[in-house]
């Protein structure tokens, strides 16, 4: 298998981010993105001027953050030829980019933060849609904005990385729940704008910016086929078609790489010498090994069965093996942060 790296939820000048979309490309090439989605909020616009291409080595997808008439239920919708309209229920929206073929993640789903006026939170409240393909379980833009106070924004704004600590507990309970019935692919999203702020009241700061961003919640693929570097439109739309499958089939696993590179990290099953990845559903069977390969050995590997921790270990790998059916997936901290988190292995459900 193929691992490929890329950064989720950026946006653009195309909405209400500061960079244009080529230099938000070569940055991330810069950087060494093999992949970034572009999310503007209800436009395609990027699309249809036909940036969704390769820069240097990163793919450029556009995607589209969708929302309703009163700005919640923000939704990721990838692999959509059209915006769909604002002026809609999510429920609504969420089964057309699902009818139309494409893929959606819930964005931000238990934002909460309330620091800066201007940017209030947008949480997911229509919870009876069964139409998604995931959610969104660590977003940076977030998570920074609801650990802000009026003591630590000077640390804030100077050391935007550091600041980043865990997905939120709710979010990630939800996730559990909803993968006893069904696969919720988790990914992991920068919500990108390179918002300019002015933070002493004489001068702006850029406080999100691009190439920062980058390096922080990365979601990583697992994919059979490789990505290919030839720019043509053949070639491009092969690559779009290998990233989005892996996101859809939960192929994936999301990082910070603040804490380190995460690339090399598995989680599979291992029945009779087969191989089963993160997003697949198994029959329980009695032998059933599940192995974790991590890339440090500081890695603090937690295995959790069902939202509960049942298994811990500090190394570079872990084996563990399966005796009772279940949700499996695996966290990996470092430093007493969360470095790394696998999309599931249902087991016997
Ligand atoms: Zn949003
Ligand atoms: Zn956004």
């Amino acid at each position: 298998m193929f691992e490929f790296v890329g950064a989720i939820h950026i946006h653009s000048n195309y909405s209400d981010g500061t960079g244009d979309v080529r230099t938000i490309a070569e940055i991330a090439s810069e950087v060494g993105l093999d992949f970034i989605i572009l999310t503007d909020h209800n436009t395609l616009r990027a699309k249809d001027e036909g940036f969704e291409r390769m820069y240097g080595n990163t793919m450029l997808l556009v995607g589209v953050e969708i929302n309703d008439k009163e700005n919640l239920n923000h939704y990721l919708a990838f692999n959509v030829e059209e915006a769909f309209s604002t002026r809609q229920l999510a429920v609504e929206y969420v089964k057309q980019v699902k009818n139309s073929g494409g893929i959606g993640f819930l964005a931000h789903p238990h934002e909460k933060r309330n620091s800066m006026p201007e940017h209030p939170p947008f949480p997911w409240t229509a919870w009876e849609s069964e139409d998604f393909t995931g959610i969104e379980i660590w977003n940076h833009m977030s998570e920074w904005m609801e650990t802000l106070t009026e003591e630590n924004k000077y640390n804030h704004f100077i050391h935007p990385l550091k600041t980043i600590k865990n997905p939120p507990q709710e979010t990630l309970e939800k996730w559990d729940e909803l993968n006893q019935k069904r696969l919720v692919v988790g990914i992991g999203g920068i919500d990108a704008h390179a918002h300019k702020v002015n933070l002493l009241g004489f001068f702006e700061v850029e406080v999100f910016p691009y190439k920062v961003l980058f390096k922080s919640i990365r979601t990583h693929i697992l994919t059979e086929k490789k990505l290919s570097k030839q720019n043509t439109t053949n070639s491009n739309e092969k690559n779009k078609q290998i990233i989005y499958n892996a996101l859809e089939k939960g192929r994936c696993f999301i990082a910070n790489s603040y804490y380190g590179d995460a690339k090399g990290f598995r989680f599979v099953a291992e029945v009779e010498g087969k191989i089963f990845n993160m997003g697949e559903t198994i029959p329980l069977s009695e032998k059933i090994l599940l192995k974790v390969e991590s890339s440090d050995e500081n890695s603090e590997i937690k295995l959790i069965r069902n939202g509960k921790l049942i298994f811990e270990e500090v190394g570079k790998e872990a084996k563990f093996l399966v005796n009772l059916s279940g949700v499996y997936r695996v966290e990996v901290y470092k430093e007493n942060s969360a470095w790394i988190f696998s999309n599931p292995i249902r087991i016997g459900i």
